[in-house]
């Protein structure tokens, strides 16, 4: 068919049309983030956990692997023993602008305290508050706890 017969006959726009209609009665692909949300795999590396026991003491042990295998040296630790011999961080930082969010530090920690935990949603305005220390990665923990715990239940059996 002629160009202009098509222009004339409007055929390119009733295909359109034709098109769009299909789609009006398909289930819809799209969600309504944030009040609705996709699927995580238990896998998912989000934001950076730390991790206490049941009992409220901190999971980490100050052994450092995870700061030793951190390929954007991301991680700072410093270490003391506590008066009843454990030994324990001082200090644990994590830059989260360097972070690659590889996974390593979670897969070194022979004690599961540092995760990435299925946060996603931790968006800021100055790249200060993306230093986290300590005492943020703890909150983040008992924040997440729940989710973190179910997480690693269901991919235990394949680490
Ligand atoms: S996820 Fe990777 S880059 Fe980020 S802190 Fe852990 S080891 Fe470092
Ligand atoms: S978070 Fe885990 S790997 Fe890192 S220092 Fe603590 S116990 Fe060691």
């Amino acid at each position: 068919m002629f160009a202009t017969t098509r222009s004339f006959l409007l055929l390119e726009i009733l295909r359109g049309l034709w098109l769009t209609l299909k789609y009006m009665f398909k289930r819809k692909v799209t969600i309504n983030y944030p009040y609705e949300k996709g699927p995580l795999s238990p896998r998912f590396r989000g934001e950076h956990a730390l991790r206490r026991y049941a009992n409220g003491e901190e999971r980490c042990i100050a052994c450092k692997l995870c700061e030793a295998i951190c390929p954007a040296q991301a991680i700072t630790i410093e270490a003391e023993v506590r008066a009843d011999g454990s030994r324990r961080t001082t200090r644990y930082d994590i830059d989260m602008v360097k972070c690659i969010y590889c996974g390593f530090c979670q897969e070194a920690c022979p004690v599961d305290a540092i995760v990435e935990g299925p946060n996603f949603e931790f968006a800021v305005e100055t790249r200060e508050e993306l230093l986290y220390n300590k005492d943020k990665l703890l909150s983040n923990g008992d924040r997440w706890e729940a989710a973190i715990a179910a997480n690693l239940r269901a991919d235990a059996e394949y680490r």
